[in-house]
Formats: structure tokens, sequence, C-alpha cells
């Protein structure tokens, strides 16, 4: 098994009005050329969790940070308009959680990130500040919503 210190949470970037099922994910990242879907797990609006790359397997969700991560994606992420919005239905949440608990009890030392929290600190102020997000990706805070299944000692100074 590869060494995982990450854990990196995305959307799919599609409207809650629109279906964008695993099938679907999987059959566009094999477009690009990749051997397989990019994240690890997909979870779609039913709560259902695909399972995609194997967890020993290198996935294709967050560059520079591939090798040592595992890759978890929810159907949605915007909002009927095309806005950047926390979509996750009441299933949706209830099996990232699950998951997750699942993952932290196997990786405990792995932290639990939003996509956007690894965009550049272009300030170098130590922070991933809202106005240095690459993309919104996943449209929530996983550093606050998962706070209790972040590893011991991470700091948050605010
Ligand atoms: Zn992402």
């Amino acid at each position: 098994m590869r060494t995982i210190t990450l854990i990196v949470l995305h959307c799919s970037a599609t409207r809650t009005t629109q279906k964008y099922s695993f099938r679907q994910c999987r059959e566009d990242h094999l477009r690009k050329g990749w051997r397989d879907i990019g994240y690890h797990y997909y979870i779609t609006r039913d709560g259902q969790v695909h399972e995609g790359r194997p967890l020993w397997m290198v996935g294709a969700h967050c560059k520079g940070h591939n090798q040592h991560s595992i890759g978890i994606c929810y159907e949605g992420g915007l909002n009927a308009a095309g806005y950047a919005c926390d979509t996750r239905t009441k299933a949706q949440r209830e099996s990232m959680y699950a998951l997750l608990c699942r993952l932290h009890n196997q990786f405990s030392s792995a932290i639990i990130m939003g996509h956007r929290d690894l965009s550049p600190d272009v300030d170098g102020n130590g922070h991933i500040d809202p106005e240095e997000w690459v993309k919104q990706c996943p449209c929530f805070d996983a550093l606050v919503d998962y706070f209790d299944l972040e590893p011991d000692g991470l700091l948050r100074d605010e």
C-alpha cells in the first residue's frame, strides 16, 4: 500500500439539476486518455459510494498531490444557476462521513482537505485564503466539516 498523507475532497462541478453518474464521470476521464476514473471514490446524489481506482493505485484528481493521497468526489457542487454551492444531499453527507470515518481509522495521520485548500499560498501568509483558491471545489470547508476526523494535533489558529 502507498503512504497516504492526504484525503482530498472534490465535487464534480455539475449542477444539482443535472445527473452526472459514476459511469459518465469515468467515461469522461477515460476519454482524456486516463487509465481509469481519476478518483478513488465517487458519491452520487443518492448517497451510493462507487469505488473508482483501487487505493493502492495513484489517482488523478489533484495535480502535484496525487502520489500520497486518496481522491473522493461527490456528484454536484453547482446550484441550478451554475454557481458554486455545497449541494450535498443528506444521503451524500451521511455516506461521505461514514467513508471518511473508515479511511480515518485506516490512515489516521492523513489530513482531510478540500481541493481548494491545496491552492498555492500566493501571499505566503500560511493560509490558503478564498481569493487564492484556484477553484471552488469542493464548495464547502472540509477542515471545518471534518475537524473531528483530522489527525490528532492538527493545529488550528482561528
Ligand atoms: Zn476538485
